[in-house]
Protein backbone atom coordinates (compact mmCIF):
# COMPACT_ATOMS: atom_id res chain seq x y z
CA UNK A 1 0.00 0.00 0.00
CA UNK A 2 2.51 1.99 1.01
CA UNK A 3 4.53 1.89 -2.74
CA UNK A 4 1.29 2.91 -4.21
CA UNK A 5 1.06 6.13 -2.36
CA UNK A 6 4.80 6.98 -2.87
CA UNK A 7 4.23 5.95 -6.54
CA UNK A 8 1.20 8.64 -6.86
CA UNK A 9 3.46 11.34 -5.30
CA UNK A 10 4.27 14.26 -7.65
CA UNK A 11 7.26 14.34 -5.74
CA UNK A 12 10.54 12.41 -7.11
CA UNK A 13 11.30 9.24 -4.54
CA UNK A 14 14.61 7.25 -4.46
CA UNK A 15 15.61 5.05 -2.12
CA UNK A 16 19.15 4.01 -2.25
CA UNK A 17 21.52 1.76 -0.28
CA UNK A 18 24.62 2.74 1.51
CA UNK A 19 27.75 0.78 1.24
CA UNK A 20 26.21 -1.88 -0.65
CA UNK A 21 27.98 -5.09 -1.20
CA UNK A 22 28.60 -4.37 -4.67
CA UNK A 23 30.82 -2.25 -4.63
CA UNK A 24 31.33 1.20 -2.73
CA UNK A 25 29.46 4.29 -2.38
CA UNK A 26 25.38 4.74 -2.97
CA UNK A 27 23.32 2.10 -4.93
CA UNK A 28 19.87 3.04 -6.15
CA UNK A 29 16.99 0.46 -5.60
CA UNK A 30 13.70 1.82 -5.67
CA UNK A 31 11.98 5.36 -7.83
CA UNK A 32 8.66 6.46 -8.08
CA UNK A 33 7.03 7.49 -11.14
CA UNK A 34 7.51 11.03 -10.68
CA UNK A 35 11.34 10.66 -10.35
CA UNK A 36 10.75 9.12 -14.17
CA UNK A 37 8.41 12.31 -14.97
CA UNK A 38 11.36 14.77 -13.58
CA UNK A 39 14.43 12.96 -14.66
CA UNK A 40 13.18 11.46 -18.21
CA UNK A 41 14.70 7.62 -16.70
CA UNK A 42 12.69 5.17 -16.26
CA UNK A 43 13.21 2.74 -13.04
CA UNK A 44 15.24 -0.02 -14.81
CA UNK A 45 17.43 2.49 -16.01
CA UNK A 46 18.71 3.74 -12.64
CA UNK A 47 17.87 0.52 -10.71
CA UNK A 48 21.39 -0.55 -9.75
CA UNK A 49 23.29 2.74 -10.67
CA UNK A 50 25.07 5.42 -8.52
CA UNK A 51 22.64 8.43 -8.09
CA UNK A 52 25.28 10.37 -8.83
CA UNK A 53 23.71 9.98 -12.16
CA UNK A 54 22.15 12.67 -11.48
CA UNK A 55 25.11 15.20 -10.98
CA UNK A 56 26.49 17.32 -13.82
CA UNK A 57 28.82 20.14 -14.39
CA UNK A 58 27.37 22.88 -12.37
CA UNK A 59 26.14 20.69 -9.54
CA UNK A 60 27.63 21.81 -6.36
CA UNK A 61 30.49 19.42 -4.98
CA UNK A 62 30.43 21.20 -1.79
CA UNK A 63 26.54 20.28 -0.99
CA UNK A 64 27.06 16.35 -2.35
CA UNK A 65 29.82 16.42 0.34
CA UNK A 66 27.73 17.59 2.73
CA UNK A 67 24.89 15.56 2.24
CA UNK A 68 26.71 12.24 1.77
CA UNK A 69 28.62 12.96 5.06
CA UNK A 70 25.30 13.74 7.08
CA UNK A 71 23.68 10.46 5.27
CA UNK A 72 26.90 8.31 6.62
CA UNK A 73 25.95 10.04 9.92
CA UNK A 74 22.55 8.71 10.09
CA UNK A 75 20.59 12.62 10.43
CA UNK A 76 18.46 14.17 7.71
CA UNK A 77 19.15 17.27 6.04
CA UNK A 78 16.81 19.27 3.30
CA UNK A 79 19.31 21.06 0.20
CA UNK A 80 18.70 22.85 -2.86
CA UNK A 81 20.98 21.65 -5.39
CA UNK A 82 21.10 21.17 -9.20
CA UNK A 83 20.86 18.31 -11.07
CA UNK A 84 20.35 17.15 -14.34
CA UNK A 85 17.67 14.78 -16.09
CA UNK A 86 18.69 12.08 -18.79
CA UNK A 87 18.84 14.75 -21.91
CA UNK A 88 21.58 16.40 -19.79
CA UNK A 89 19.02 19.29 -18.93
CA UNK A 90 19.49 21.09 -15.57
CA UNK A 91 16.69 20.29 -12.97
CA UNK A 92 16.82 22.41 -10.17
CA UNK A 93 15.28 20.29 -6.74
CA UNK A 94 14.68 21.14 -3.27
CA UNK A 95 15.90 17.59 -1.82
CA UNK A 96 15.13 16.16 1.57
CA UNK A 97 17.03 13.20 2.82
CA UNK A 98 15.57 10.57 5.21
CA UNK A 99 17.70 7.70 6.81
CA UNK A 100 15.90 4.38 6.76
CA UNK A 101 17.17 2.26 9.71
CA UNK A 102 17.01 -1.58 9.33
CA UNK A 103 15.00 -3.29 12.17
CA UNK A 104 18.42 -3.19 14.27
CA UNK A 105 18.51 0.27 14.20
CA UNK A 106 21.59 0.11 11.34
CA UNK A 107 21.49 2.36 9.32
CA UNK A 108 21.58 0.90 5.73
CA UNK A 109 19.35 2.74 3.31
CA UNK A 110 18.01 6.35 3.04
CA UNK A 111 15.69 7.98 0.93
CA UNK A 112 15.63 11.60 -0.95
CA UNK A 113 12.41 12.99 -1.64
CA UNK A 114 13.13 16.04 -4.55
CA UNK A 115 10.53 18.72 -4.98
CA UNK A 116 11.31 20.19 -8.97
CA UNK A 117 12.26 24.16 -8.51
CA UNK A 118 13.87 24.89 -11.90
CA UNK A 119 10.61 27.01 -12.35
CA UNK A 120 10.90 29.10 -9.58
CA UNK A 121 14.86 29.41 -9.10
CA UNK A 122 14.41 30.72 -12.54
CA UNK A 123 12.11 33.28 -11.57
CA UNK A 124 13.83 34.65 -9.10
CA UNK A 125 16.83 34.92 -11.44
CA UNK A 126 14.57 37.04 -13.55
CA UNK A 127 13.91 39.08 -10.73
CA UNK A 128 17.75 39.49 -9.35
CA UNK A 129 18.35 40.29 -13.57
CA UNK A 130 15.81 42.79 -13.49
CA UNK A 131 16.65 44.55 -9.81
CA UNK A 132 20.79 44.97 -11.25
CA UNK A 133 20.40 45.06 -14.89
CA UNK A 134 19.77 48.27 -17.23
CA UNK A 135 17.19 46.56 -19.53
CA UNK A 136 18.21 49.10 -22.39
CA UNK A 137 21.95 48.14 -22.42
CA UNK A 138 22.45 44.80 -20.82
CA UNK A 139 24.87 46.58 -18.63
CA UNK A 140 24.80 46.66 -14.06
CA UNK A 141 22.87 49.56 -13.30
CA UNK A 142 22.99 52.09 -10.68
CA UNK A 143 21.74 49.76 -7.94
CA UNK A 144 24.84 47.00 -8.91
CA UNK A 145 26.88 49.40 -8.88
CA UNK A 146 26.93 50.82 -5.72
CA UNK A 147 27.30 47.78 -4.07
CA UNK A 148 29.92 46.52 -6.00
CA UNK A 149 32.03 49.84 -5.50
CA UNK A 150 31.13 48.72 -1.95
CA UNK A 151 32.73 45.88 -2.23
CA UNK A 152 35.54 46.29 -4.27
CA UNK A 153 36.41 49.97 -1.86
CA UNK A 154 36.62 47.18 0.73
CA UNK A 155 38.84 45.11 -0.52
CA UNK A 156 41.16 47.56 -1.84
CA UNK A 157 41.02 49.10 1.13
CA UNK A 158 42.35 45.71 2.94
CA UNK A 159 44.82 44.59 0.62
CA UNK A 160 46.48 48.46 -0.09
CA UNK A 161 45.43 48.37 -3.48
CA UNK A 162 44.40 51.15 -6.17
CA UNK A 163 40.62 51.91 -7.08
CA UNK A 164 40.01 54.55 -9.74
CA UNK A 165 36.61 55.00 -10.56
CA UNK A 166 35.40 57.39 -13.33
CA UNK A 167 31.90 59.30 -14.28
CA UNK A 168 31.50 59.52 -18.28
CA UNK A 169 28.53 61.34 -19.58
CA UNK A 170 27.44 62.01 -23.44
CA UNK A 171 27.96 65.56 -24.45
CA UNK A 172 25.20 67.47 -25.97
CA UNK A 173 22.95 64.49 -25.98
CA UNK A 174 19.64 66.39 -25.72
CA UNK A 175 20.53 67.52 -28.71
CA UNK A 176 20.40 64.02 -30.35
CA UNK A 177 17.13 63.68 -28.62
CA UNK A 178 16.13 66.29 -30.33
CA UNK A 179 17.48 66.43 -33.79
CA UNK A 180 16.65 62.53 -34.50
CA UNK A 181 14.39 61.20 -31.86
CA UNK A 182 14.52 59.44 -28.72
CA UNK A 183 14.50 56.16 -30.15
CA UNK A 184 17.84 57.04 -32.16
CA UNK A 185 19.23 58.51 -28.73
CA UNK A 186 18.33 55.11 -27.08
CA UNK A 187 20.78 53.68 -29.94
CA UNK A 188 23.10 56.04 -29.00
CA UNK A 189 23.06 55.19 -25.65
CA UNK A 190 23.38 51.40 -26.52
CA UNK A 191 26.36 52.01 -28.49
CA UNK A 192 28.26 53.62 -25.98
CA UNK A 193 27.46 50.73 -23.99
CA UNK A 194 29.09 48.27 -26.60
CA UNK A 195 32.04 50.68 -27.03
CA UNK A 196 32.38 50.42 -23.15
CA UNK A 197 32.39 46.66 -22.73
CA UNK A 198 35.01 46.63 -25.46
CA UNK A 199 37.55 49.09 -23.74
CA UNK A 200 38.08 47.77 -20.81
CA UNK A 201 39.32 44.39 -18.89
CA UNK A 202 36.93 41.82 -17.49
CA UNK A 203 36.91 42.71 -14.75
CA UNK A 204 36.40 46.24 -14.39
CA UNK A 205 33.07 47.09 -13.46
CA UNK A 206 30.67 49.09 -15.86
CA UNK A 207 27.61 50.42 -15.20
CA UNK A 208 24.49 52.62 -16.34
CA UNK A 209 24.13 55.19 -13.61
CA UNK A 210 21.74 57.65 -15.50
CA UNK A 211 20.31 58.78 -18.57
CA UNK A 212 23.51 58.88 -20.50
CA UNK A 213 25.73 58.78 -17.13
CA UNK A 214 27.88 55.64 -17.18
CA UNK A 215 30.34 54.74 -14.49
CA UNK A 216 34.04 52.76 -15.03
CA UNK A 217 34.89 50.99 -11.59
CA UNK A 218 39.02 49.99 -12.13
CA UNK A 219 40.42 47.83 -9.49
CA UNK A 220 43.59 48.11 -9.29
CA UNK A 221 44.25 50.95 -11.41
CA UNK A 222 46.11 54.42 -9.67
CA UNK A 223 45.22 57.68 -11.02
CA UNK A 224 47.50 57.61 -13.82
CA UNK A 225 46.78 54.06 -14.89
CA UNK A 226 43.08 55.24 -14.57
CA UNK A 227 43.60 58.01 -16.67
CA UNK A 228 45.15 56.53 -19.67
CA UNK A 229 42.22 53.68 -19.56
CA UNK A 230 39.95 56.47 -19.25
CA UNK A 231 40.85 58.70 -22.25
CA UNK A 232 41.29 55.13 -24.26
CA UNK A 233 37.86 54.80 -23.42
CA UNK A 234 36.35 58.41 -24.49
CA UNK A 235 38.44 57.90 -27.56
CA UNK A 236 36.86 54.65 -28.48
CA UNK A 237 33.29 56.22 -28.09
CA UNK A 238 33.58 59.06 -30.03
CA UNK A 239 35.47 57.16 -33.07
CA UNK A 240 34.09 53.57 -32.69
CA UNK A 241 29.81 54.74 -31.62
CA UNK A 242 28.07 55.46 -34.79
CA UNK A 243 24.53 54.81 -35.45
CA UNK A 244 23.77 55.22 -39.33
CA UNK A 245 20.48 57.08 -40.82
CA UNK A 246 19.69 57.45 -44.30
CA UNK A 247 21.08 60.46 -44.35
CA UNK A 248 23.58 61.08 -42.08
CA UNK A 249 25.66 59.05 -39.66
CA UNK A 250 24.97 59.88 -35.99
CA UNK A 251 28.50 60.27 -33.58
CA UNK A 252 28.78 61.59 -29.83
CA UNK A 253 31.73 62.32 -27.39
CA UNK A 254 31.73 62.09 -23.72
CA UNK A 255 33.23 63.75 -21.18
CA UNK A 256 34.61 62.03 -17.96
CA UNK A 257 35.68 62.87 -14.22
CA UNK A 258 38.18 60.27 -12.54
CA UNK A 259 39.29 60.15 -9.10
CA UNK A 260 41.10 57.32 -7.41
CA UNK A 261 40.57 55.74 -3.56
CA UNK A 262 42.39 58.02 -0.98
CA UNK A 263 43.46 56.75 2.24
CA UNK A 264 42.00 54.08 4.82
CA UNK A 265 38.61 56.32 5.52
CA UNK A 266 37.49 56.88 2.21
CA UNK A 267 33.95 56.17 1.27
CA UNK A 268 32.07 55.29 -1.82
CA UNK A 269 30.16 58.44 -1.81
CA UNK A 270 32.95 60.51 -1.27
CA UNK A 271 34.34 58.85 -4.26
CA UNK A 272 31.45 59.32 -6.53
CA UNK A 273 31.05 62.81 -5.39
CA UNK A 274 34.74 63.99 -6.45
CA UNK A 275 33.80 62.03 -9.90
CA UNK A 276 31.12 64.12 -10.19
CA UNK A 277 32.88 66.86 -9.42
CA UNK A 278 35.86 66.84 -11.68
CA UNK A 279 32.83 65.50 -14.45
CA UNK A 280 31.45 69.16 -13.63
CA UNK A 281 34.98 70.50 -14.42
CA UNK A 282 34.94 68.57 -17.81
CA UNK A 283 32.05 69.79 -18.97
CA UNK A 284 33.08 73.30 -17.98
CA UNK A 285 36.29 73.42 -19.60
CA UNK A 286 34.37 72.82 -23.49
CA UNK A 287 33.77 68.82 -23.13
CA UNK A 288 34.78 66.06 -25.17
CA UNK A 289 37.73 65.72 -22.14
CA UNK A 290 38.72 63.81 -19.05
CA UNK A 291 39.40 66.01 -15.87
CA UNK A 292 40.91 64.41 -12.88
CA UNK A 293 40.38 64.92 -9.19
CA UNK A 294 43.81 64.67 -7.57
CA UNK A 295 42.80 63.93 -3.79
CA UNK A 296 46.50 62.98 -2.81
CA UNK A 297 46.90 66.56 -3.39
CA UNK A 298 45.15 67.15 0.07
CA UNK A 299 44.66 63.73 1.31
CA UNK A 300 46.07 63.86 5.02
CA UNK A 301 47.56 60.15 4.88
CA UNK A 302 45.38 56.11 5.42
CA UNK A 303 44.14 57.28 8.69
CA UNK A 304 43.60 61.11 7.91
CA UNK A 305 40.06 62.84 6.96
CA UNK A 306 39.29 63.12 3.57
CA UNK A 307 40.19 65.86 1.22
CA UNK A 308 39.62 69.34 2.85
CA UNK A 309 36.73 70.89 0.47
CA UNK A 310 34.19 68.04 1.70
CA UNK A 311 34.46 69.39 5.35
CA UNK A 312 33.40 72.65 3.67
CA UNK A 313 30.27 72.31 2.83
CA UNK A 314 29.98 75.77 0.78
CA UNK A 315 33.36 74.64 -0.85
CA UNK A 316 32.87 75.56 -4.38
CA UNK A 317 33.86 74.12 -7.78
CA UNK A 318 36.91 76.44 -8.14
CA UNK A 319 38.13 75.48 -4.35
CA UNK A 320 38.32 71.77 -5.61
CA UNK A 321 41.75 70.17 -6.64
CA UNK A 322 40.77 69.47 -10.66
CA UNK A 323 42.90 69.02 -13.04
CA UNK A 324 41.85 69.36 -16.55
CA UNK A 325 43.20 68.26 -19.56
P1 LIG B 1 25.91 67.86 -21.39
O1 LIG B 1 26.95 67.90 -22.45
O2 LIG B 1 26.04 68.98 -20.44
O3 LIG B 1 25.89 66.54 -20.69
O4 LIG B 1 24.53 68.05 -22.14
P2 LIG B 1 23.39 66.98 -22.31
O5 LIG B 1 22.43 67.53 -23.31
O6 LIG B 1 23.94 65.65 -22.61
O7 LIG B 1 22.85 66.88 -20.84
P3 LIG B 1 21.42 66.89 -20.23
O8 LIG B 1 21.52 66.33 -18.84
O9 LIG B 1 20.84 68.26 -20.38
O10 LIG B 1 20.61 65.87 -21.11
C1 LIG B 1 20.58 64.53 -20.93
C2 LIG B 1 19.43 64.05 -21.75
O11 LIG B 1 19.37 62.61 -21.75
C3 LIG B 1 18.08 64.48 -21.24
C4 LIG B 1 17.17 63.30 -21.41
O12 LIG B 1 16.10 63.61 -22.24
C5 LIG B 1 18.05 62.28 -22.09
N1 LIG B 1 17.80 60.93 -21.65
C6 LIG B 1 17.81 60.45 -20.38
N2 LIG B 1 17.56 59.13 -20.39
C7 LIG B 1 17.39 58.76 -21.69
C8 LIG B 1 17.09 57.51 -22.34
O13 LIG B 1 16.96 56.46 -21.73
N3 LIG B 1 17.00 57.51 -23.69
C9 LIG B 1 17.14 58.68 -24.40
N4 LIG B 1 17.03 58.62 -25.74
N5 LIG B 1 17.41 59.86 -23.81
C10 LIG B 1 17.54 59.90 -22.48
MG1 LIG C 1 25.15 64.70 -21.16
MG1 LIG D 1 23.78 63.68 -17.90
Amino acid sequence: MFERIVNEANDAVMVAEINPETGPGFRIIYTNAAFSRIFGYAADEVVGRSPRLLQGPETCADTIREISAVVHGGSSIRRRILNYNKAGRPVWVDVNIVPLPGFDGEIRRFAAIERDVTNEVRHEAQLEQLAYVDPLTKLANRRYFEQTLQRELSRAQRLHLPLSLAILDIDHFKQVNDRWGHPIGDRVIHGVAQSLLKSVRAYDCIARIGGEEFTVLLPGADLDAGKRVIDRVCADVRTTVKVELSETTVTVTCSAGLTARCGAADAGDKMILRADRALYMAKNAGRNRVAVFDSAEDDAGDSGPGPAWMANASATAQDIPVKVD
